[in-house]
């Protein structure tokens, strides 16, 4: 782990009932986390309010996404002020399922990023590439332009998070190495260093995501620049959750 403060967040994605998400909530909240650990977890918009009503304080809610400006005639959306409104406090933006399946591009992930940091939301920014982008070589490439369609609109770091997520990991069971990772982590921060400034690169946390797990995390959270994980399926079973977030070395 590197020296900001670890940060692990619980994507749930598409998944669960109000049943599950109950008894996951009350398993998240008598588990003993660490207090060094900044926790989130981000549960699909119909059950955010009832996880935020239920949650300990000790646990912060995150969106999975959000529309790129005010709200009003835009259907199916949600709007950053509603996420405010129930009490959400961050929003994952640019993950690979929205930008693979979905189909968002830099410039309109950029967009939502923008606006929900201007409004105050913190935001978890998420990059990564393909399987045959980095059989090509292009991994920092990709990860570069991602990065950089964020930093040409962003007004300021002090509420992002970065998720490195190689797309060839997500779901798959196939974790990235720790020496993997920290490769690329490392490019990420000397990318800040370069394009942003000393400060933003060196405060900024770096966060792993990818088929992390109970048994897996341990080595990762050793990488020097590792500052904590975006977690999926793993984040849908609290003690192994638990035992993700406990994981800071
Ligand atoms: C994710 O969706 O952000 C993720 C990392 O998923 P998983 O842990 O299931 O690979």
């Amino acid at each position: 782990a590197g020296s900001g403060k670890f940060f692990v967040g619980g994507n749930w994605k598409c998944n669960g009932t109000k049943d599950s998400i109950t008894k996951l909530v009350s398993d998240l909240n008598s588990t003993k986390l660490e207090t060094d650990v900044d926790v989130v977890v981000s549960p699909p918009f119909v059950y955010l309010d009832q996880v935020t009503a239920s949650l300990t304080g000790r646990i912060e809610v995150s969106a999975q996404n959000s529309w790129i400006g005010k709200g009003g005639a835009f259907t199916g959306e949600i709007s950053v002020e509603q996420l405010k409104d129930i009490g959400c406090k961050w929003v994952i933006l640019g993950h690979s399922e929205r930008r693979h399946i979905i189909g968002e591009d830099d410039q309109f992930i950029g967009k939502k990023a923008a606006y929900a940091l201007n409004e105050g939301l913190g935001v978890i920014a998420c990059i990564g590439e393909l399987l045959e982008e980095r059989e090509a070589g292009k991994t920092f490439d990709v990860c570069f332009q991602q990065l950089k369609a964020f930093a040409d609109v962003v007004p300021s770091w002090d509420n992002i998070v970065i998720a490195y997520e190689p797309v060839w990991a997500i779901g798959t069971g196939k974790v990235a190495t720790p020496q993997q990772a920290q490769e690329v982590h490392v490019a990420v921060r000397d990318w800040l260093k370069k394009n942003v400034s000393e400060e933003v690169a060196s405060k900024t946390r770096i966060i792993y995501g990818g088929s992390v797990n109970g048994s897996n995390c341990a080595e990762l959270a050793k990488q020097e620049d590792i500052d904590g994980f975006l977690v999926g399926g793993a984040s849908l079973k609290g003690p192994e959750f638990a035992t993700i977030v406990n994981s800071v070395t």
